[in-house]
């Protein structure tokens, strides 16, 4: 497990990154209009690490109107020259990937995963800016010429969690204006600060005032009245199955499309000839990576009956060692990001011991003066898990492993796909064949071969099946989402 922060700087001063208590609105950074403020907190030490207006329908209507304003201009400005703001987007970025990383870390509480990539995102979405094209059509007769145009939606707004807020915002951002959009970004907020800091980079690489905007404020008060806005033509949202539905349901009220990205139950399905050693750091990782606050997280080990008692021994050996804590200190594992969702992770725990699973290891707050204030939960083994019980159907988010067992190959798929989700999956096999039946088999957006994401691969689409969502992000067709189809039909002859 790589293991960084004790090298990385710890402290970051916030308040000369950012306006205290101000959001980007058409280039400048203003209050609420109500004046009031939220505190934005380090989860591990509940030290407030800034204060961001607590934005509501009146802000959310001057960020609309400020990207409308700034539409047509953007629309017009040549793709080559979209391309070039967004490589010089991506160039500010990585001169400023030490702090985007830092101040994740304080207000998501994770460990340093090394310089933020979001430049490599960037970079990647630029390159297509000015290869967006349309079709020729056959038509009827010589003297006419059909045609496709794809032209970008307008104003787009974007819903971004909190978990990892600076990589999900920018892979809305950069498809959105490469397509000539013009958006209006809602961070969560509980991790408000990256998303405020990528648009003020954007600024800084001069996208023009008005095409990147970010309101803050509560879900219910700024969220809710961005789908609802009638200048808004698209959304995209990532968070809970709960908020999605009622996204999609302010989308229907306002007819707009949207893509969501809704999280996941993801299986690690482990077959009897599995290289273990290559297994079992990948698997611990997949569940303690963020303290299992990720979508992706491998909160089901589907396991060979025969494998489980020595499976399940090497894996409480290895949570045990677990380095847990406040993300500057050498650690792999840091709190959850909030009181609320540390009582809903430990509630699942609580929910897995009455329903009959053993608990193997973990299972509660760690003890000691370094976690007293942090929102911290020890990495959890859940043995003996029924495929019916809430916690192998329910998202978690929580460093939570279920352990099921299976009998046959049949068994293991219909386990694997045994719950509403489908975002993330992998098999852990040395039969090429059984990977390859197995990989076609399993309904899930990503399914990885003796890995557990795809990170790693460039252009790998993300996104999922059955209720995880739909629609893709981070690949070569998403700028493709974020436009609209024309037909055009010339005549030659009237
Ligand atoms: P959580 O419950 O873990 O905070 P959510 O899915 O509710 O996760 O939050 C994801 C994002 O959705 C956040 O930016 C949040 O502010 C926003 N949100 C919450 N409620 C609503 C809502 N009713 N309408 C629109 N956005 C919302």
């Amino acid at each position: 497990m790589t293991v960084t922060g004790s090298e990385a700087p710890t402290q970051l001063d916030v308040a000369a990154l950012l306006p205290d208590g101000a959001h980007l609105i058409g280039g400048e950074w203003v209050p609420a209009h109500g004046g009031e403020t939220i505190e934005v907190c380090n989860p591990a030490t509940q030290e407030v690490l800034g204060r961001i207006p607590r934005g509501t329908a009146a802000d959310v209507d001057d960020a609309v109107k400020a990207a409308a304003d700034a539409f047509p201009a953007w629309r017009d400005t040549s793709p080559g020259v979209r391309a070039q703001l967004l490589y010089r987007f991506a160039d500010v970025c990585r001169a400023h990937a030490a702090e985007l990383d830092l101040l994740e870390c304080l207000e998501v509480g994770h460990p340093s995963w090394g310089p933020s990539r979001i430049a490599d995102q960037l970079i990647y979405v630029a390159g297509m800016a000015d290869k967006v094209t349309g079709h020729t059509l056959p038509t009827a007769s010589p003297n006419m010429i059909g045609m496709t145009l794809r032209e970008p939606y307008g104003v787009v707004g974007s819903i971004i969690p909190w978990n990892t807020p600076g990589p999900l915002m920018a892979a809305d951002v950069a498809p959105a204006i490469a397509a000539g959009n013009t958006i209006v970004v809602k961070p969560a907020e509980d991790a408000p600060l990256t998303c405020l800091l990528l648009g003020k980079l954007a600024l800084e690489a001069g996208i023009p005032p008005g095409v990147v905007n970010v309101v803050t404020g509560y879900g219910p008060e700024a969220g809710a009245a961005l789908p609802l806005h009638p200048l808004v033509r698209r959304m995209s949202f990532t968070g809970s199955p709960e908020t999605g539905t009622r996204v999609m349901e302010a989308c229907a009220r306002s007819l707009i499309p949207l893509h969501v990205e809704l999280g996941g139950k993801s299986p690690q399905v482990v077959l009897r000839d599995a290289d273990l050693d290559k297994a079992i750091p990948a698997i611990v990782r997949g569940i303690t990576f963020n303290t299992g606050q990720v979508c992706a997280a491998g909160s089901r080990l589907v396991v060979d009956a025969s494998l489980r008692a020595p499976l399940v021994e090497a894996l409480a050996e290895a949570f045990s060692k677990v380095r847990m804590g406040p993300w500057h200190e050498r650690v792999e594992m840091g709190p959850l990001i909030s009181k609320k969702q540390q009582d809903r992770v430990l509630g699942y725990i609580e929910v897995g011991k009455e329903q009959g699973a053993r608990l193997v290891t973990g299972g509660g707050k760690p003890s000691g003066a370094k976690f007293d204030k942090g929102f911290f939960v020890e990495p959890t083994i859940f043995d003996e898990v029924r495929p019916d019980m809430r916690i192998a159907q329910e998202e978690i988010f929580g460093p939570v492993l279920s352990v099921l067992t299976y009998e046959d190959e049949e068994e293991a798929l219909a386990i694997a796909n045994g719950t509403s989700y489908g975002l993330v999956s992998s098999i852990w096999t040395s039969d090429v064949g059984r990977a390859v039946r197995l990989a076609r088999r399993i309904e899930a957006g990503q399914v990885g071969i003796n890995t557990t994401w795809s990170g790693g691969v460039i252009g790998s689409p993300h996104g999922g099946y059955k209720r995880s969502g739909f629609g893709r992000v981070m690949h070569a067709e998403t700028i493709l989402e974020y436009t609209q189809l024309k037909s055009v039909v010339i005549n030659g002859n009237p």
